[in-house]
């Protein structure tokens, strides 16, 4: 086992100890699911604490740290639009992390990208940035929207679920080396019962890598859907997982929708309870249906195409249109990862708490092995609907100050339209450099660009 598997494993362990009392995390952005556990968990936004916040960022007054040294700070960084926009990186993003790197401070990247394995962002990270392999400036530090299900709960990792995104097969191999060992695509389901999806499909590209059913299960196992003796052959579905942003939406939707509205997560069939006025949200998502996880709401982002791109988000949106349609106007009900949602916050702090024993000791140099405390730390990004949002509802329960700084070189240009954010950061600054500037002057730091990217000698 690698020594990065060990350390994540155990980052996971720990993280995972508040999270077995719930079974597993939920919690609510915008119109996501209610739930007895919401109002429990841990740092979901305390509106006392945001509105303290926000009043800081506005008047400027945050105060100046009185450590010399950086041990106290750290950072985290989105990547798309602040480390690189499309194939190149942001001029001086690299000297940047080497210098901050060398002088021993605490980062992470926090990144509402996926569907890739957390080592692979790391290789083509370090790629793009113009770092050398073996330079420790990347490594071990990647959170991916999906990481933080590295964290959940054994007894939810046993269940059954689906799993969709840019590449499914993909996912499901990451959902594996997670611990979920009952993972089923779209593909599976459609080379099981060609009657789900009855059109041209991308069987021959896409979906042509699937896997026979887990536990020997069905797709074709049910007759009546109404019935409620089901075949022991059918198919149960616990949760979906939307991995990262999907390609096939039409198989993606029709599958989700059959879910949605199914008994308990059996497949093929129909709840008595869908429509019923006397239910909460008339009906719909009350007869244990399985949870809908949503990686990360972004409904665009930057590459090098003039025009942003469609995210994950967006085919939420698309989802959320069909089934107002088919429901006349219930709610979906979901769960929502990344940014910003304050699981992945929460999960990126303890990271953080947890950032020197995670690190190899020869290397770091420090010798400290144990969680360290925490007096600020900067969310850098481009995209203030989540990294700027994120940062400023969460409020960690040690106390920790998140303080957020909006950079321009990513998906937010100011224009006549839209002259300030939605979600209004600490500063707005050129690019990632000078934010790592305003961040170390913010700490009483007479730091300077061409001191930071001389290395900060
Ligand atoms: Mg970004």
């Amino acid at each position: 086992m690698s020594r990065v598997g060990l350390c994540a494993r155990r980052l996971d362990q720990a993280s995972s100890s508040k999270i077995v009392r719930r079974t597993y995390p939920v919690f609510t952005i915008g119109s996501e699911k209610s739930s007895p556990y919401f109002a429990q968990l841990r740092g979901f936004q305390n509106t006392t604490c945001v509105a303290e916040k926000n009043a800081l960022s506005r008047s400027g007054t945050t105060p100046p740290a009185k450590s010399n040294g950086f041990s106290d700070i750290a950072f985290a960084f989105d990547i798309d639009g602040v480390l690189y926009r499309g194939g190149q990186g942001i001029p001086g993003a690299r000297e940047m992390l080497r210098s901050i790197r060398s002088k021993d401070m605490r980062y992470v990247f926090l990144t509402n990208g996926g569907g890739d394995h957390e080592d692979a962002k790391v290789a083509s990270l370090t790629k793009r940035l113009g770092l050398s392999p073996d330079e420790d400036v990347i490594r071990n530090r990647v959170i991916l929207s999906h990481t933080p299900m590295r964290g959940w709960a054994d007894e939810v990792k046993k269940q059954t679920v689906l799993i969709t995104g840019s590449h499914p097969e993909t996912a499901r191999k990451i959902a594996n080396e997670y611990g979920f060992s009952r993972a089923v695509t779209p593909a599976d389901l459609i080379h099981a019962d060609g009657r789900i999806y009855p059109f041209d499909n991308l069987t021959d590209t896409l979906h042509s890598e699937f896997r026979p059913l887990p536990d020997g299960k069905s797709a074709s196992a049910v007759v009546d859907p109404y019935s409620k003796e089901l075949n022991g052959d059918a198919l149960k579905i616990d949760q979906i997982l939307v991995w990262n942003d999907p390609r096939d939406w039409s198989l993606d939707i029709q599958v989700i929708h059959d879910l949605l509205v199914s008994h308990r997560g059996y497949l093929g069939t129909v709840s008595d309870k869908n429509g019923k006025l006397s239910l909460p949200n008339k009906g719909w998502q009350q007869d244990g249906q399985p949870e809908l996880w949503i990686s990360n709401l972004d409904l665009v982002w930057k590459t090098e195409y003039p025009v942003n791109r469609f995210g994950t988000g967006a085919f939420l949106e698309a989802l959320k249109g069909v089934w107002s349609a088919v429901t006349r106007g219930a709610e979906l009900q979901y769960n929502a990862l990344g940014k910003p949602s304050q699981f992945t916050y929460d999960y990126a702090h303890t990271r953080l708490l947890q950032y020197y024993s995670c690190m190899e000791k020869t290397t770091m140099g420090s010798g400290r092995t144990d969680a360290t405390g925490l007096k600020r730390v900067y969310m850098i990004g481009d995209n203030p609907e989540s990294d700027i949002r994120g940062a400023n509802e969460f409020c960690p329960e040690d106390g920790t100050e998140w303080v957020s700084i909006l950079v321009r070189t990513g998906v937010w240009q100011q224009s006549a339209a839209e002259m300030e954010p939605r979600y209004k950061p600490a500063v707005i600054v050129d690019d990632v450099v000078d934010a790592i500037v305003w961040a170390l002057r913010n700490e009483g730091i007479d730091a300077s660009r061409s001191w930071l990217l001389a290395g900060g000698m």
